[in-house]
């Protein structure tokens, strides 16, 4: 155990994970070892003889487990970006143990005894206003884990949590399952009319896999979308969409409906157990739009603003098929399609124009200076901290005053071993501890395209975005200022998280940004002046549509998590009534969104559906006081950084949104951005 490099001090540059020396073996022992000094370290608090205080119990509390997150940040990372089968063999088994352990903290009676009274006390101990938000959530995080529930109730609610988390799992599956059941086998060419070259190659080898002649096309979106744009024939359009749109609801061993009902209900029993109306009303609590009331009316506020410019959007794309010589009415499966052409016809931008311009060697420095020119930091390679593959790049970034702020790791290409999708994390959050200023490791992760032998890596307009949306997380996380770990960096409220993130996608459709840098990799022009416009006039295409389709999920969400009475078993009805005024298509019978809705059934986003929406408000209305000052104005990226990123959720957002903007957040930015108005 004494040579487990995990359970040692690391004498590594900046303390930062020595993944030189760590293996897949030390986990397991290094987890189980911390587990036991945790579990000491909260015996320690609950049964201490003083009297409870904000120092001995709530921040104390906080404390706990240092060396055990540090293991399983290190665990979960390197399982997201550079797994293997034992490596996921090992997270399976620890996991059990860290949610055995999680609830031995919350079900701890005396523990919770504690919290309770320095909760009741918060206002007359002098706290400041971090140490009262962390009062707060900590008492939070016990009530909705059952610590104050009876003891005869506590069986039934520890039952529901496992039932619940049991059929979040079955319903994913369900989806996968049904996602990969369906295969769309073409084997006349004729049938190919209108596909990219691309897409029938994939279709070719998808064939080939599976033992059969000619092509075939899947639900995944890498088939499904493409196909939807470009298939000139409207019946196999149609049947993609059918089988698409009627997973896990084809009454077979996969079909989800029960699984909904069951969720809902289970949801609103535990909500009621604990004291709420509601499912929603338990878990907006935190929130910034913290109750259901203020959630429905911003839902319902921008359906009304959005309505005129969907229906613009629904007419124009009937006006351009009819044109085309389309007869009757658009049908769902026709929305793509003609969306894509118009869209190609106006603007005639695509990425494949686009790319040359974004290589990334030129989009990383453009990005980094832009931190520069914003925040005053500075990034200096180090070729001498470990990393965990050798394609990770690492930087240690720099305050103006030359203090260390944090250490960034970049790692942008697909391999075996590695999540889709980007995502930032880190390997150590930020907090002061016996005074000192502990800097945070934090790590942005990507997919990026691979250069090949010939072309350096060219990113698509999307990766660029994505790249900034994950970086504005990583600044989130690397200028923090904060004292509590647990509420430092990205630790705020989910609908107020996305803030920073979306907020620098902004400067992708700025011509005053893009003219600083973007430049032809083989012959060194400057991206053309007429593409920069039409970067920006393109964004603003179908936003009217895309914005009244968000907000109908939105509405189902709320619909399935504000009922009060449990629901009875047709989901179909259910999902009808609740979606009926975003309606713009003719019904199809025996198609479902619920039954495949994995964001709220399966994932987080119960009743934080409209978390994306709202962050876009935030984001526009943020970025128009940079328009308005100049989108490099020092003071305004002064304030942004006090107000928002360096205090993580040290204070409650709205709060800190007004004195960064000077007023509440107005939607009227966005509807401007997206051409609603
Ligand atoms: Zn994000």
């Amino acid at each position: 155990m004494m040579n487990n490099p995990l359970l040692q001090n690391w004498k590594t540059p900046f303390a930062t994970p020595p993944f030189d020396l760590i293996e897949t073996s030390h986990f397991k022992p290094a987890i189980e070892e911390s587990i036991m000094t945790a579990s000491e370290e909260i015996k320690k608090i609950a049964e201490s003889t003083e009297v409870p205080d904000f120092e001995n119990t709530i921040a104390s509390l906080d404390e706990v487990g240092e060396t055990l997150g540090k293991i399983t940040s290190l665990l979960f990372n390197l399982n997201s970006a550079d797994t293997n089968k034992s490596l996921q063999e090992v997270t399976l088994e620890v996991s059990p143990l860290l949610t055995r352990f999680s609830n031995d903290i919350t079900l701890n009676e005396k523990l919770y005894e504690k919290i309770k009274t320095v909760y009741d006390s918060r206002e007359t101990y002098g706290l400041n206003k971090e140490q009262k938000i962390l009062t707060e959530r900590k008492y939070r995080s016990f009530i909705l884990g059952g610590a104050a529930l009876k003891p005869e109730e506590r069986a039934r609610f520890r039952a529901i949590s496992e039932e619940l988390s049991a059929l979040s799992l079955k319903f994913e599956e369900n989806v996968l399952e049904e996602t990969s059941a369906f295969e769309l086998h073409i084997t006349d060419k004729e049938d190919l009319a209108g596909l990219p070259e691309s897409l029938v190659e994939m279709a070719s080898m998808e064939a080939e896999k599976r033992k059969k002649n000619g092509w075939i096309f899947t639900l995944h979106f890498p088939s499904y979308i493409p196909f939807m744009q470009y298939s000139e024939k409207r019946n196999l359009r149609k049947k993609m969409l059918m089988a698409y749109s009627s997973r896990a609801f084809r009454k077979n061993e996969f079909d989800n409906s029960q699984n909904v009902v069951k969720i809902v209900n289970l949801r609103l029993e535990i909500a009621k157990m604990l004291g709420f109306h509601s499912y929603a009303e338990m878990i907006l609590g935190d929130r910034m739009a913290d109750t259901q009331e203020k959630v429905e009316k911003f839902l319902e506020d921008l359906y009304n603003e959005s309505k005129p410019a969907a229906f613009r959007d629904f007419n124009n794309i009937k006006v351009f098929a009819d044109s085309l010589g389309h007869k009757g009415r658009i049908e769902r499966y026709d929305w793509a399609f003609y969306s894509e052409k118009l869209k190609k016809e106006k603007y005639t931008i695509d990425d494949e124009i686009l790319k040359p311009y974004f290589s990334l060697e030129k989009v990383e420095s453009a990005i980094l200076e832009l931190a520069t020119t914003l925040y005053n930091i500075k990034f200096v390679r180090n070729n001498n901290i470990p990393v965990y593959n050798p394609e990770v790049k690492t930087f240690e970034v720099y305050d103006r005053d030359g203090s260390f702020l944090s250490i960034l790791y970049l790692d942008y290409h697909p391999r075996p071993g590695k999540n889709g999708g980007a995502w930032m994390t880190s390997f150590r959050d930020q907090k002061k501890k016996d005074g000192k200023d502990i800097r945070p490791l934090i790590s942005l992760v990507a997919n990026f395209t691979r250069p090949t032998e010939t072309t350096p890596s060219l990113l698509s307009f999307n990766e660029l975005t994505t790249f900034l949306h994950e970086f504005g997380h990583s600044l989130h996380g690397m200028l923090s200022r904060c004292t509590y770990e647990s509420l430092s960096c990205t630790n705020v409220a989910r609908d107020f998280v996305e803030l920073p993130s979306q907020f620098m996608e902004n400067f992708a459709f700025e011509k005053q940004w893009l003219d600083r840098w973007a430049v032809h990799y083989q012959t060194g022009e400057k991206i053309p002046h007429e593409i920069l416009i039409k970067i920006k006039e393109a964004s603003t295409f179908n936003e009217g549509y895309s914005c009244y389709r968000q907000l109908s999920f939105g509405f189902l969400d709320m619909a399935w998590h504000t009922v009060t009475i449990p629901v009875d078993d047709n989901i179909s009805e259910f999902e009808a009534r609740a979606m009926s005024k975003t309606q713009l298509f003719p019904i199809i019978s025996g198609l479902n969104m619920s039954a495949s809705f994995a964001h709220i059934f399966g994932g987080g986003y119960a009743a934080g559906y409209y978390g994306y929406k709202w962050a876009e408000v935030l984001d526009a209305d943020a970025f128009e006081y940079f328009t308005e000052t100049g989108i490099f104005n020092k003071n305004t990226a002064e304030s942004f950084r006090k107000n928002i990123l360096e205090k993580g959720g040290t204070e409650k957002p709205d709060e800190l949104y007004f004195r960064f903007r000077g007023k509440q957040p107005s939607v009227e930015p966005l509807l401007k951005r997206s051409g609603l108005k």
